[in-house]
């Protein structure tokens, strides 16, 4: 199937389940690894791991491609459009798609934190994008210990 056919399947599959017209770019992935496939916010584009339809099948490719168009208008429309929302909860079931997990570029949160602290007195947990010194700060609470996790 050529990203060509996976354009025309996405807006077929758009008009026919959501009543929706799909006005945005459909293509393969092969740098896609563990995902099926992923909406991109940015762009609003979707992209397909080729190997969800070589592995499973054109019924599993549906499937996926219910599922991303889920992530699509829903995030379009200004409703909740992640997989823990009732809004897309709703629209999976209403249309029958599967719950793979993808990721979703730009809902992800970047700022990780890398060092964890707690204070030995009261317990309080600090998190912090740096390293302390644990010898010279203390407890912001109760002025206790500060101890690395
Ligand atoms: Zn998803
Ligand atoms: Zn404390």
């Amino acid at each position: 199937m050529s990203d060509e056919q996976l354009q025309r399947l996405v807006e077929q599959i758009s008009l026919e389940s959501f009543g929706l017209s799909f006005n945005h770019q459909a293509c393969f992935n092969k740098r896609l690894r563990t995902t099926g496939g992923r909406y991109l916010l940015r762009s609003h584009n979707i992209e397909i791991n080729p190997k969800q339809l070589q592995y499973y099948g054109e019924k599993a490719l549906v499937g996926i491609i219910k599922h991303e168009l889920c992530h699509y208008h829903l995030h379009l429309q200004g409703k909740g459009y992640q997989h823990r929302d009732d809004d897309f909860k709703w629209l999976m079931s209403k249309v029958g798609a599967p719950r793979f997990c993808d990721v979703i570029p730009g809902v992800q949160n970047v700022t990780k934190t890398l060092h964890r602290y707690q204070c030995l007195a009261c317990g309080l947990q600090y998190n912090r994008k740096r390293k302390i010194d644990v010898r010279k700060y203390v407890c912001g609470k109760c002025k206790g210990k500060l101890e690395k996790k």
